[in-house]
């Protein structure tokens, strides 16, 4: 099987790695020659937009957002000009479900299945190959590819049919960005009333407040390491496209949008590049305290 990945930035780079380890013939492509120069390093073939669409049985993308989604695959020199029918398109970008349809819409058309499996975890869950798949699209086409996405995830689930995958991580995003800001709250609350963040968190962690974001953003918070993991920026996107998804469909999304003014303060405030765990940095400012160290 012949695959192709355009987009080789934090998350592509070693998810291309991990589908070379697997054996499978790789072409790459990405705006940023020393990452596809990485890549090539590793065995990947370097190949223009069309000669991944006119070699590859499977296209795969992970790009920042819907527009570049677009451009890549619906462009003048859109990939899928050049790719065959019967041929698979499956993008692991987390971008709004409504764009991932419409993209569906486009190569159906020409013949052309796609899935749409945005992941969770980050860079080093794609180091590791163990990220988590949420995955629309038809089962067919899922039984087809879950090899091949299970080199780069410790779990892949299908959610439903094409939009589903990016439905389930906008629901992923809602909950991680409100856990931070509860988290935050919650430790500027005792870090003022007295009681040191640390000793909250090794008490608490266990129980039924302990989550997955506790784990690992209270470390963060209390040696106030922002450093990214996952941006501002990118979060405000997530929350961008699930407000959008939200408004389309008639489901209020009152915390979200809280959680996006918030976005909105620190990236004004030039927080943009920092990680989400970055949140609690809003708190410190209206408390007036630092919740860490
Ligand atoms: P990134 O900005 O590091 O990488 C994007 C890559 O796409 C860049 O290398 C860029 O050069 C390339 N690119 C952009 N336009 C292109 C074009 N027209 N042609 C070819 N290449 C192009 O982003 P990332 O952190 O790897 O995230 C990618 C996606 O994965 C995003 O949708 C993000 O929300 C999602 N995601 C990220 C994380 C994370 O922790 N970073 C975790 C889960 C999901």
């Amino acid at each position: 099987m012949k695959v192709g990945l355009i987009g080789l930035g934090i998350m592509g780079k070693p998810m291309a790695k991990n589908i070379l380890k697997s054996g499978y013939d790789l072409c790459v492509n990405d705006l940023n020659k020393a990452n596809v120069d990485e890549v090539v390093a590793c065995g990947a073939k370097a190949a223009s937009s069309e000669e991944i669409g006119r070699t590859c049985d499977v296209v795969l993308t992970m790009l920042p957002n819907g527009p570049q989604v677009k451009q890549v695959m619906l462009g003048e020199n859109g990939v899928s000009n050049f790719m065959k029918a019967g041929t698979t398109y499956i993008d692991m970008s987390s971008i709004s479900p409504l764009v991932a349809k419409e993209v569906a819409e486009v190569l159906a058309a020409k013949g052309i299945d796609m899935l749409d499996a945005p992941v969770s975890g980050g860079e080093p869950m794609a180091i590791n190959g163990t990220l988590s798949f949420m995955v629309g699209g038809k089962q067919q086409i899922f039984d087809k590819y879950k090899a091949l996405l299970s080199c780069m995830g410790a779990s892949v689930v299908r959610c439903g049919d094409i939009g589903a995958g990016n439905t389930t991580k906008l629901a992923n995003q809602v909950i991680v960005a409100i856990n931070i800001a509860g988290l935050s709250e919650a430790m500027l609350l005792a870090k003022k009333a007295g009681v040191d963040p640390q000793l909250v968190f090794d008490a608490i962690k266990g129980g039924l407040a302990g989550s997955n974001v506790m784990n690992a953003k209270f470390p963060m918070i209390n040696e106030h390491n922002y450093k990214p993991g996952f941006r501002i920026d990118l979060h405000i996107k997530d929350l961008a496209n699930a407000l959008d998804c939200g408004h389309s469909v008639g489901s209020p999304l009152p915390l979200t949008a809280l959680m996006m003014e918030i976005f909105q303060t620190l990236r004004a405030d030039g927080c943009g590049s920092d990680d989400h765990s970055g949140i609690a940095k809003y708190y410190e400012k209206i408390g007036g305290t630092q919740i860490g160290k």
